[in-house]
């Protein structure tokens, strides 16, 4: 499955992402993670993005762009993905068209995170992430995981919980009016494409999750049932066919052939034809059969 969840900052596209990719065992892809591990590491590309980063505002496409297209080719991307917090304004929409379709990859679904703008500036300021394990938690919307003491998987020590930089007060009026401006046009883009599926995704976690869940199963079923259509439709070999017993009188009358005469073909050449092919028996393998083959053949020739 290849998704992209929409959102404003706040919204949840991480905790659900994360969720997402341990259910179907898909890579969460997420260029603020990406672009914060490169200003982590101090690369060239986290020195260019640092100062957008930290106004709350895009990093220039072509160096997310970059980003991506590396990502994505990555062999666990073959299986799909989620995209979160890629694409961002309409550049990036296109420019990820262009690329998935290169890959013949398309897009299955864009899942539109719906969070009220109170709601969002409250999550964003109780927002903590574990600095080694990299779990995210809120301090209030869900005190519960803290209040468990539940120890890091990654140092077996209590969860170091810091402030992401970008999560002040300025910052986040900054980052919500550039996704106003800038994403929030790209709801329209998905519509237009018959990709778009809007959730409410305020309340509990698990809530959200399930609603996520049935979003995406109203995906995965319509190329589910193209699937089973495609499984029940004739065989398409000759002996299938014919060792199949009680197969459709359609399956069976293509496996011998006639099907493949046209209708309306009144020929000489076409009139000949059946009598020079060989029955369907010869094509079915076996040294019985070819004999039986060969000997219905000049049955069928008459005399040269
Ligand atoms: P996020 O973790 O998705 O909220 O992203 C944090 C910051 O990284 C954003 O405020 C932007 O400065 C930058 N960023 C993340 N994704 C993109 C993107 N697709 N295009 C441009 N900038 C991005």
């Amino acid at each position: 499955m290849r998704i992209v969840l929409l959102g404003a900052p706040g919204s949840g596209k991480g905790t659900q992402s994360q969720r997402l990719m341990q259910q179907e065992h898909i890579p969460q892809i997420s260029t603020g993670d990406l672009l914060r591990a490169a200003v982590a590491h101090g690369t060239e590309l986290g020195r260019k993005a640092k100062e957008a980063m930290d106004g709350g505002r895009l990093v220039a496409d072509e160096l997310v762009l970059g980003l991506i297209r590396e990502r994505l080719a990555e062999p666990d991307a073959r299986r799909g993905f989620i995209l979160d917090g890629f694409p961002r304004n309409l550049a990036q929409a296109q420019a990820l068209d262009r690329l998935l379709a290169t890959l013949r990859q398309p897009l299955d679904a864009v899942v539109q995170l719906e969070v009220d703008y109170a709601e969002l500036v409250r999550r964003i300021s109780g927002r903590r992430t574990c600095a080694d394990c990299g779990r995210v938690f809120n301090l209030f919307t869900a005190p519960g995981q803290l209040s468990k003491n539940e120890p890091c998987p990654s140092s077996d020590a209590p969860h170091r919980l810091m402030q992401r930089p970008d999560d002040n007060e300025a910052t986040v009026s900054e980052r919500l009016r550039v996704y106003d401006e800038q994403t929030r046009p790209l709801i329209e883009f998905y519509r237009a494409r018959g990709l778009l599926r809007t959730i409410n995704a305020e309340g509990e976690v698990d809530e959200v999750t399930r609603r996520l869940e049935q979003a995406l199963h109203a995906v995965a079923r319509p190329k589910a049932a193209k699937t089973a259509r495609g499984a029940t439709r004739k065989p398409r070999s000759p002996k299938r066919a014919q060792t199949r017993r009680g197969a459709p009188r359609r399956a069976a009358k293509s496996a011998s052939g006639m099907r493949r005469k046209p209708a309306t073909d009144t020929s000489a050449a076409s009139k000949r034809a059946p009598a020079r092919r060989a029955p369907s028996g010869a094509r079915t393998g076996g040294r019985r059969s070819a004999r039986r083959a060969r000997r219905q053949t000049r049955n069928l020739r008459g005399p040269e």
